[in-house]
This record gives C-alpha cells, sequence and structure tokens, in this order.
C-alpha cells in the first residue's frame, strides 16, 4: 500500500478515521460493516488503535489488513511499546510487514488499569522516539511511521515547550508525520505547530476531531488525557447533557465549525476519532467537504 507521507506530497487536505478493535465477535462483525459505511466517504486512510479499551492487540492487525484487502483504503496500524519487551516488538513488526501493512502509528501507551505500576525495564522502550528509531534501524524505510502530538502538553509533561522537544526526537528519530490529541481551542492547536515549527520540524501535524456526543463522558475522558475543557465547551454542552439528541446535534455543529477553521488556517487535514461509529463524522464531513 501507498505510504501516508506520499499522500500529503501530492494532496492539500487529506481526511482519515479512526477506530478500535471490538472486544466480541458481534463487536466484530459490526465494525466491518462500519468500515463499509466510512469507506464510501473515501478517506485517506482509516487507522486502528492498540491495545486501548482492552480490545484485543492481533485485532488490531486484522482490522487494518481487513481495511486495506477489502476496500482498498490506506491502513494505519497504532503500535504501542507498552508491556513488550524489544524482541516482541520485533516480532510484531515481522507480522505487520508480513501483513502487507507499512503505516504504522508509534506510541509509548499507558500501563493497562490492572497493572498501572508496570515500569520499563532494561528489555522495554521507555518512550516512543526510542520505538522510532528502532523502526527505521530494522526497517529502514519500509514503514511510514506516525506519532501522536500533544498540542496542550501531555498529561505527564504540562511543560509544552518541552513536550514539544520529545516531539521533535521522534521525528528525529524516523517520524514521517503528527496526529494530534483531540483539543477544542484551536489556537492551542496552531499555537503547537508554531512551536514545532519553530524548532525546524517541518512534517504534517494532522488535528485529530472528537466529535461531542455526550457531555459526561467527554468531562470523564478529558480527565484522563488531560485535554482541557474549554468555557465554550461547557456553555454549548452542559446545560443540555442529558438530552442526546440535542447534544448531536450541537456536537455536530461545533466540530463543523471547528474543522472548517482548522482547514481555513492552514491545518493539512483532520483526523476523526469515530470511535466506531458512522454518525456524526459522516455528518460533519460530508457538511465540511461541501462548505455549506
Ligand atoms: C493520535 C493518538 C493515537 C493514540 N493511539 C493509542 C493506541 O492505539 N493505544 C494506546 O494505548 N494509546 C494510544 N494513544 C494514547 C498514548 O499512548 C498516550 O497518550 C501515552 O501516554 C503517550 O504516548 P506517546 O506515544 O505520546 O508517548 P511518548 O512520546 O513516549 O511520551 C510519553 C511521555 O513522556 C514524555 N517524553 C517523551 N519523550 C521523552 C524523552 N525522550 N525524555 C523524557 N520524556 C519524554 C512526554 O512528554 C510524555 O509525557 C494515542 C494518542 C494519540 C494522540
Amino acid at each position: 500500500m501507498k505510504k501516508i507521507s506520499e499522500i500529503f506530497k501530492t494532496k492539500k487536505r487529506i481526511f482519515s478515521f479512526e477506530l478500535f478493535p471490538p472486544k466480541t465477535d458481534k463487536g466484530y462483525a459490526n465494525l466491518l460493516n462500519t468500515i463499509g459505511q466510512l469507506s464510501d466517504l473515501k478517506p485517506d486512510f482509516i487507522s486502528c488503535t492498540y491495545g486501548a479499551g482492552g480490545g484485543s492487540r492481533e485485532k488490531t492487525l486484522d482490522v487494518v489488513e481487513h481495511i486495506q484487502n477489502n476496500h482498498g483504503i490506506i491502513g494505519l496500524a497504532h503500535l504501542t511499546c507498552v508491556l513488550h519487551t524489544k524482541k516482541e516488538i520485533k516480532n510484531i513488526l515481522d507480522n505487520i510487514k508480513a501483513r502487507g501493512i507499512n503505516n504504522i502509528l508509534a506510541l509509548r501507551g499507558d500501563p493497562p488499569l490492572d497493572n498501572p505500576d508496570w515500569q520499563p525495564g532494561h528489555d522495554n522502550f521507555k518512550y516512543s522516539c526510542e520505538l522510532c528509531a528502532f523502526v527505521r534501524q530494522h526497517f529502514q524505510d519500509y514503514f511510514c511511521i506516525g506519532v501522536a502530538g500533544f498540542p496542550e502538553g501531555h498529561i505527564l509533561c504540562p511543560d509544552k515547550k518541552k513536550d514539544a522537544q520529545y516531539l521533535k526526537t521522534k521525528i528525529d528519530n524516523g517520524a514521517d508525520f503528527v496526529i494530534t490529541q483531540l483539543f477544542f481551542n484551536n489556537n492551542d492547536y496552531f499555537d503547537y505547530v508554531k512551536r514545532l515549527r519553530g524548532l525546524g520540524v517541518t512534517v504534517p501535524v494532522i488535528p485529530g476531531i472528537l466529535p461531542v456526543t455526550n457531555y459526561q463522558n467527554l468531562v470523564k475522558f478529558c480527565g484522563l488525557c488531560g485535554t482541557a475543557i474549554t468555557e465554550e465547551i461547557k456553555k454549548i454542552f452542559e446545560p443540555i447533557q442529558g438530552d442526546e439528541e440535542t447534544t448531536l446535534q450541537a456536537g455536530i455543529q461545533f466540530a463543523v465549525r471547528q474543522c472548517r477553521e482548522l482547514l481555513d488556517r492552514g491545518a493539512p487535514g483532520l483526523h476523526f476519532y469515530c470511535l466506531n461509529k458512522v454518525n456524526p463524522t459522516k455528518e460533519i464531513l460530508e457538511q465540511v467537504r461541501s462548505g455549506k
């Protein structure tokens, strides 16, 4: 399959979706159906998370292979190094390559809830920049490598300058592009890109977009990942929490506004956290594309 880095060279804007591997067979069957409908929107790539949420790790590769083989769309396989030895990572990368997947998102990941005190030893990677270097050392240019970026700083590194420096190390170690954590204030994204450009980072930085569908879940999730709930978000969604349909429509309106401004001000595309659903992403993307 084509590398995502090659698409950036030919297209001004790219659109992509993120899914996660379901835990049950029924969930997996539903996901295949979702992938079919998302494919109709002709995304530039579809990614699948690894390890997050407790879904089987092997399933990530099944999903990505399905996306590529059944829909002819580029698949991006997330890979986290937490809990894996370097030897295991090498085997997983060999397996990814054998499956014909050549785009990966190189991540550190977080220790799981049932093993929160896990610490990397000599045989493990401590940071994702080490995984990037390892991939380049063992596979040269076979893989196109994406990495995670944090416009508001990572939750464990609120010093934005330092966190941007760490991002630069990932790029110096071989990464080709960045997908950001979700955020609600576009200035955080543009300030972040400016910080990175100031450090000499030239690769594309794709903003990650989470459509709001449930305010209480959002508050919980943002507490875990360190994304700020802005005053604007609070003002829109707090008064209507509990009203599913009104929240959904307000979420679509907010995301369309956010996406349009990002593109108008020069973002190289949009990456949607779909949460394994077709809507509201479909509705948002169609409105953004049509310019209505
Ligand atoms: C787009 C996206 C996709 C994601 N997909 C998944 C997924 O599929 N599965 C999953 O489990 N999680 C996923 N995550 C969550 C991610 O794994 C966590 O946010 C994790 O805490 C950080 O991962 P990272 O790759 O950014 O780690 P790193 O880049 O290793 O950073 C981790 C922490 O260490 C600091 N740091 C980095 N490098 C250095 C260094 N050289 N020296 C000192 N400190 C350093 C950083 O500032 C940060 O605080 C995703 C996140 C994003 C934004």
